[in-house]
């Protein structure tokens, strides 16, 4: 006879018990590499360990702007201190990554803290940033070590050995956005450092004082402060005086896609060498739902992906597609589960959406959503604190993706009604904005979610699950188009452009 195991009453046979601790979250994925800190906010002790790390930060003081001459200075230390770096082997760079990365662990809580208090991140995305930081460092260490050990032996003809080598640049300028001040910021500089180069690093000017903290910590780990200068200030000033520096051998950038293009003008119009473009902008990212997805499924996944992060993130869901028939259903569920969210200080363990990142972001959603009024239809909103930076989240419906120009970055998802007799042309009009940067599908038929993946081109397709919160070393993440150049950051090629390929050919 076949034993049927009913696996509710199974775990209602064991009962709650004590929470079951994994010693480290990379167990589940078997790799030292990723997802390897973190702290768990069901658990009251951690919960209350973060509220007192908060209670005890004290005034933040950002680090003045810097001055032309400490950029001259630090491009000068770069320069000499690089090539010692660069020519130690890539085991050697990934014994410091992994010091940086521990020490990042090791002071967690107050980084999670300043994330709240700095950049107005609830305290589950302060785990995951600091999360993401740590898996940037073991990651590229890990790179470091495969690819930047030895000269890659090549096939070729008899009597002729041929190798190819990577190698470090020189000097890299790494220019990082806000709405990830610690994990963007040391993704960058890993990879620049794991590749054999120094680093200028300017961090995005609402969030200098995470970014002095991380500096400050990786220094102590070991790293020769020559390799990486922390450089504050504004984009207009002190970006452009860096991107602009003789001494700058690359650039990398995350942020809007506006900003990429000024600095790629600069690039472009230097004396001098070529210099390599990493760049990482934004997203008009769709999600398509067809009438056989699961509905509990998609408002859970639709609601983090829209208001996660108060929608903070480029990966952000910006315009939900949903089939006529079953639309009015879902934007039913969608309006229920927005009202469980809470609105509040993201230091709060019990807020899901935190404030918008300044007066400027919130204005601009603001004036998107008097437009919306005017010439869209606005299903629902939250109400925030009208002190600060809050903006309660938005649901409206627009007729099609030509309403939306360009990305508004904040927590307003637009619906479009579809017909799926028109798929093609109302996903053509999402890729007719040139954005690629991530896409979702919610459809048990795999047929949709091919023929969608064809139709909108992006860097990151998500099937039935969220669109946000890609793993390092899991889901390589970054786009195409106006979403940036590649190569993906986490992923088995994000190196490439941080390095130089030289080949040898030694006739024996
Ligand atoms: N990597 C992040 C994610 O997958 C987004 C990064 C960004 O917003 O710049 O959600």
């Amino acid at each position: 006879e076949a034993v049927v195991v009913d696996p509710i009453s199974a775990v209602e046979a064991v009962g709650p018990g004590p929470h079951p601790r994994i010693a480290k979250p990379s167990d589940i994925y078997g790799d030292e590499r990723v997802n390897s800190s973190g702290v768990d906010l069901s658990v009251g002790a951690e919960r209350d360990r973060l509220t007192a790390a908060v209670a005890a930060l004290g005034t933040l003081t950002p680090p003045p702007e810097t001055t032309s001459a400490q950029i001259d200075k630090a491009f000068a230390a770069a320069r000499l201190a690089q090539p010692a770096w660069n020519a130690a082997d890539g085991p050697a760079r990934a014994k410091v990554l992994r010091a940086m990365g521990d020490a990042l662990e090791a002071h967690q809580d107050r980084l999670i803290a300043i994330c709240a208090r700095e950049a107005g991140k609830t305290l589950a995305d302060g785990v995951a940033e600091v999360r993401e930081a740590v898996d940037f460092c073991r990651y590229y260490a890990h790179l470091a070590e495969e690819k930047f050990a030895a000269p890659e032996l090549l096939k070729g003809p008899v009597g002729e050995v041929n190798t190819l080598s990577l190698h470090g640049r020189g000097v890299f300028v790494c220019i990082s956005p806000w709405n990830f001040p610690l994990a963007i910021f040391t993704g960058q500089i890993c990879a620049a450092l794991a590749a054999g180069n120094a680093v200028l690093a300017k961090p995005a000017e609402q969030t200098p004082v995470i970014a002095a903290e991380a500096v400050k910590l990786y220094h102590a780990a070991g790293l020769d402060p020559r390799l990486l200068a922390l450089t504050p200030g504004r984009g207009e000033t002190v970006g452009a005086a860096l991107v602009a520096h003789p001494g700058c051998d690359g650039v990398a950038f995350t942020g809007g896609t506006e900003t990429a293009r000024r600095i790629n003008t600069s690039l472009a119009g230097r004396e001098g060498p070529i210099v390599p473009f990493i760049a990482e902008t934004g997203g008009l990212n769709g999600m398509f739902v067809d009438t056989t997805a699961q509905r509990e499924q998609v408002i859970d996944d639709v609601i983090l992906s829209a208001f996660g992060s108060a929608g903070q993130r480029c990966s952000a869901l910006r315009i939900l597609f949903l089939p006529k028939d079953t639309a009015e259903g879902m934007v039913a569920g969608l309006k229920g589960a927005m009202d469980c969210l809470v609105v509040g200080d993201p230091a709060d363990p019990g807020t899901d959406v935190g404030p918008v990142i300044d007066a400027e972001a919130k204005e601009a959603l603001e004036k998107h959503l008097h437009r919306l009024n005017a010439e869209a239809t606005v299903l629902h909103r939250l109400a925030a604190p009208a002190e600060g930076t809050f903006f309660g989240p938005v649901l409206a419906e627009i007729p099609s993706a030509d309403f939306l120009e360009r990305e508004v970055f904040g927590p307003i998802l637009h619906v479009v009604r579809y017909d799926p007799e028109d798929l093609s042309s109302v996903a053509g009009m999402l890729a007719s904005r040139r954005y690629g940067l991530t896409l979702g599908v919610h459809s048990r038929i795999e047929a949709f979610a091919q023929e969608v993946a064809e139709l909108v081109p992006a860097g990151n397709v998500y099937v039935n699950r969220s669109i946000i919160g890609a793993v390092v070393g899991v889901q390589p993440f970054g786009g195409e188009g106006l979403s940036g150049t590649g190569p993906k950051a986490g992923g088995p090629n994000a190196l490439s452009r941080y390095a130089l390929e030289r080949a040898v050919s030694v006739n024996i």
